[in-house]
């Protein structure tokens, strides 16, 4: 991979001199690429889904389980492998469809997509988990002995007193400064453990991070961790967590690590026009908080049961680079912003010109870098995305290469990307990389990664139906967005996708006037009949395949809109289930409900929608409590271990155990019915996919689509994938 030693990362102290140089040529290339493929038009629907795995060593004499530090031998490996698949092969098809294996922050981590994104047909759907199938068969494959490659969210054990990693190290890095993380944990490219302690060093402290922990019947009240070394005096900075940044009754973590080591699934759609990526962007705001909480999967850190079952404000805060007087703790004085909010958190305004997007659901505080926002008003963007790019633009870049400063602002998204991708939010709006066929994007970034491809490949098939649905019936979920954020902390409560309430927008409709709509839902029975429904919509949602356009424009409906409604009266709080599979009374349809009215109106086989269903039938289980999140299995599976003494923590043996689990119920050699439908069929007993099998089951498509290759000159100083986390 050679990916050691590439670039020379600037020092903190200098970077920090070059912020406004490398943010005046980050809008510059903006501009350029704004202006150069704006009008692009009619762009297929792509997608493609990036899921991480932990790769861990089990060892049975010691019934341990350790985080394994060997990506780059693997990732060597697994790149050797898939280009011997390619070489190997005759056919273009196979040779476009294999797999592509990228690395991660931790030195555990592993990434993968597919080979090339997937395209709009709906039977191209039936293939998503068999591709998911085949990148973790050929990862278990290619994995040093008692290796296995498991879809976790949080490891429960990082960060503990006692060996987690192999091999081990001891805490006393200089980038990270952590009581807990070596700095040996973080992937070894330059780039990355520069991140970590610029983070550190622009913060002016480590970073703090406090969960909650979750009381249990043995829990000490209050809770002081007695594990962490308190008196350690290595650095200055591990006074820190004497000196308060360690709260009681909390689990207190001090490293990028904590947070970057966590997986997720993310989703990256493909719109037809900018236009089109504003609204899908809009559209899944409110939906990233619901599918985070249907998805939570991380119940546990540093060795302690947590009160919250997802990772998200740990990686928030795992990366907050903000100074005290950009949080409010100290009057501006030095700084320039008071921030509301970490880099990594949901976002704070929407994209759409549309009159739908008022300005009243803007709600949040939104520091933006008026500088930025001047010129780009200048150069005639419109001012809701001016606002987004001039509020991602009060950030400093935060990891600058020497060899990457100049550039041509015509051919390089270099430094437009150094601040766009170190703002991780719940949505991402990718512009079209300059010089390259890829079209305006939009990235789906709140779910956790589930335990088994099946579970993945559902979330996935949803989420690409919902935004198709959100498109073809002119779907308006518009709400305050400082409700969103009210919905992002409801999501990590723990339970939260049983007990939790959520808001969301009543009527979802192109119309005002409901009563003209009549829709079924599926709690409500089948949906076959969906004329209303078409009606309703005003017909046109025939289309052969997901690449349809809307028959309506959302202007045109909206031309009497009546702005006198209130935004808050315009949202109620629904449970999961409801806001999923609908109300009792049929008064919202649930998104499911939206879903499958989009199903129902494509001209598809009875067969493919029965397979898609199957996914479909998963989610609203999930949703309506029949199936647990895989945090709330966790969470009973620790308190239910013999050596649990009810006291929050997971010890190493609880971790192996619980590891052990997680492999077997994934392999199908373990059943768990509160978890997985009985049809679920594990790696174990499933024919093992190839590269063929993808070919097979897409082989009515017409042609192969291409592999998008990276045309910027700097994409090999960047590696594949080394500008996110
Ligand atoms: P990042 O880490 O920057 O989010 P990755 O390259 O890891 O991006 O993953 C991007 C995902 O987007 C992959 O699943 C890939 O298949 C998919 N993808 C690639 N090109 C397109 C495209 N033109 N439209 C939609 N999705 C795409
Ligand atoms: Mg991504
Ligand atoms: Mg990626
Ligand atoms: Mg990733």
């Amino acid at each position: 991979m050679g990916l050691l030693s590439l670039g020379t990362p600037l020092d903190w102290a200098d970077a920090k001199q070059l912020a406004d140089y490398v943010r005046s040529n980050g809008v510059q290339q903006f501009l350029s690429i704004f202006y150069n493929l704006k009008d692009r038009q009619g762009e297929p629907l792509l997608w493609g889904d990036e899921i991480e795995y932990m790769v861990i060593l089990l060892d049975e004499a010691t019934q341990t389980a350790k985080l394994s530090l060997r990506q780059s031998e693997i990732l060597e490996k697994l790149n050797s492998v898939t280009d011997d698949i390619a070489n190997d092969s005759q056919s273009s098809y196979v040779k476009s469809q294999v797999p592509a294996f990228h690395p991660e922050f931790g030195r555990y981590m592993i990434e993968s997509t597919p080979g090339v994104p997937y395209s709009a047909g709906l039977k191209e759907l039936l293939t998503v988990e068999v591709n998911m199938r085949l990148r973790r068969n050929i990862t278990k494959h290619h994995l040093p002995p008692n290796h296995v490659p498991i879809t976790l969210t949080s490891f429960p054990t990082l960060g503990v007193n006692y060996p987690f990693l192999d091999p081990h190290y001891n805490p006393d890095g200089d980038a990270s400064r952590s009581l807990f993380l070596p700095d040996q944990l973080i992937n070894p490219h330059v780039r990355f453990p520069t991140l970590a302690a610029n983070i550190r060093k622009r913060r002016g402290a480590k970073v703090a991070i406090n969960v909650p922990i979750f009381f249990d019947v043995n829990t000490p009240r209050p809770f002081i961790d007695k594990t962490i070394p308190y008196d350690r005096d290595l650095f200055d900075s591990d006074s820190e967590a004497k000196n308060g940044a360690a709260k009681p009754d909390h689990i207190y973590m001090d490293a990028m690590g904590f947070g970057m080591g966590c997986s997720c699934l993310q989703l990256t759609f493909q719109a037809c026009s900018v236009d089109e990526a504003f609204t899908v962007y809009d559209a899944l705001a409110p939906v990233a908080p619901i599918m985070l909480a249907l998805t939570a999967a991380a119940p546990v850190y540093r060795g302690y049961l947590a009160d919250v079952d997802a990772r998200w404000n740990v990686i928030s805060a795992a990366v907050d680079d903000r100074t005290k007087e950009e949080r409010g703790e100290v009057p501006l004085k030095h700084d320039k912003y008071r921030i509301p909010k970490s880099r990594y958190d949901s976002i704070d305004s929407y994209l759409s010109t549309s009159k739908r997007n008022r300005p009243e659901y803007n709600d949040n505080d939104l520091p933006i870098n008026e500088d930025v926002y001047n010129e780009l008003l200048a150069a005639d963007i419109d001012t809701p995305l001016a606002k987004h790019i001039a509020h991602l633009f009060i950030r400093d870049p935060l990891v600058i290469f020497n060899e990457l400063l100049n550039q041509d602002n015509k051919t390089s998204s270099d430094h437009f990307e150094n601040i766009q991708s170190t703002n991780w939010q719940t949505l991402r709006f990718k512009p079209p990389p300059p010089q390259s066929k890829i079209g305006w994007r939009v990235e789906f970034r709140s779910m956790e990664v589930q335990l088994t491809d099946f579970e993945n490949a559902a979330f996935s098939v949803f989420i690409v139906l919902l935004t198709r649905a959100i498109l073809s019936f002119d779907l308006n979920f518009y709400m305050p967005i400082s409700k969103v954020d009210v919905n992002m902390q409801t999501a990590q409560k723990r339970d939260a996708a049983r007990a939790g309430k959520f808001f969301f927008r009543k009527n979802v409709f192109p119309k005002r006037d409901k009563t003209e709509y009549k829709f079924d839902s599926p709690r409500l029975g089948s949906i076959k009949s969906l004329d209303n429904l078409k009606n309703g919509f005003g017909g046109g949602v025939n289309e052969p395949d997901m690449n349809g356009k809307r028959t309506t424009s959302s202007d045109s409906l909206y031309s009497n809109y009546n702005t006198a409604i209130k935004p808050d009266e315009e949202m109620e709080e629904m449970s999961m289930d409801e806001i999923i599979n609908g109300k009792e009374d049929a008064s919202f349809p649930g998104l499911m409900g939206l879903v499958y009215a989009y199903l129902h109106s494509l001209n598809v086989d009875i067969e493919t929608k029965c397979e898609i269903k199957k996914y479909l039938q998963f989610i609203k289980d999930r949703a309506s409590g029949k199936y647990v999140t895989f945090a709330t299995w966790i969470r009973d599976f620790m308190r239910s271990h013999p050596d649990y003494k009810g006291d929050s923590v997971v010890t190493a043996k609880m971790n192996y155990d619980f590891i052990i689990a997680a492999d077997e119920i994934e392999r199908g050699v373990r059943h768990e019915p509160s978890l997985l439908p009985p049809s679920y069929i594990g790696s174990d007993k499933l024919k093992e996919p190839s590269v063929s099998d993808l070919c097979n089951s897409v082989s009515n498509d017409p042609a192969p689509p291409k592999r998008p290759t990276p045309t910027d000159g700097l994409a090999r100083l960047r590696g594949s994938n080394l500008y996110t986390v």
